[in-house]
């Protein structure tokens, strides 16, 4: 239904979750359609003070495209924005968690997506929210965001109970290859993973959960523990997606821990 090659032009309401330049001039996005579609598309000109297309082509940028399709390749042809979420800009730590999640969203490819809206609606709560987050509460919006993208994957992590026996614990290791949360008593010799306590675990779970715009009222732990659930998360998706998340570093790096 989706074939490109069928079409010559279409308007996409989309968020730009990376943006490079190529060349000189030209930008290459890659947008998540409010359909669920993932496209690259060539943004020309738009590194010019003059162009158009400028602030369209920005991370974060929530915009009605009009795309022209040349073969494979798609075009911006004319864009007007939505919103610009501009407030992330306007912080450090705000700013970091967005390119932080936007590249995680990054590495979903067309065929990883079941063409509905969810991880569109996710992606725009998120970065609504990080408009006015503050220091505190960044590191949580990274996790939830981090695990309710792995849910959308279907691959969400199991932290009620041990993933091998499953039974319950007073704590946990933290197991990417595992899934989840694994008890002492199964846990491998020499595993190297972060040890979870039980309402640890259970407050991961409720991030999975909660719908994220209630984010901002909740209570948050200490920045430390924030700090390892995040690396928690972050590595259960690297390990998914084979990738390493470049953002990652910066961003945990802000907080001095
Ligand atoms: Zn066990």
């Amino acid at each position: 239904m989706y074939n490109n090659k069928m079409r010559k032009s279409e308007k996409v309401k989309a968020i730009v979750i990376k943006s490079r330049t190529s060349g000189e001039k030209d930008k290459i996005l890659k947008l998540l359609c409010s359909d669920g579609r993932i496209i690259n598309a060539v943004s020309k000109g738009a590194v010019g003070i003059k162009s158009k297309n400028r602030a369209s082509s920005m991370l974060f940028c929530l915009s009605d495209f009009v795309l022209t399709y040349t073969g494979d390749m798609a075009y911006v042809s004319s864009s007007e924005v939505i919103k610009g979420f501009w407030g992330i800009g306007q912080d450090i730590f705000r700013m970091s968690c967005a390119s932080y999640i936007s590249e995680a969203a990054s590495f979903l490819e067309n065929a990883d997506m079941f063409e509905d809206d969810t991880l569109y609606r996710l992606l725009g709560h998120t970065l609504t929210i990080l408009e006015k987050a503050d220091e505190n509460s960044v590191l949580i919006i990274a996790v939830t965001f981090m695990l309710k993208l792995a849910g959308i994957m279907g691959i969400a992590p199991e932290f009620d109970k041990c993933v091998s026996c499953g039974e319950e614990s007073e704590y946990y290791f933290f197991s990417s290859r595992y899934g989840g949360t694994v008890c002492p008593v199964c846990v491998p010799a020499m595993m190297d993973e972060a040890v979870l306590e039980k309402n640890e675990a259970r407050y991961l779970k409720l991030l999975m959960y909660i719908d994220i715009r209630k984010i901002p009222s909740l209570e948050y732990p200490e920045k430390s523990v924030s700090a390892k659930l995040a690396a928690c998360v972050n590595g259960y998706l690297s390990e998914y997606f084979h990738k390493k998340n470049n953002s990652y570093d910066m961003f945990i790096g802000l907080f001095n821990i």
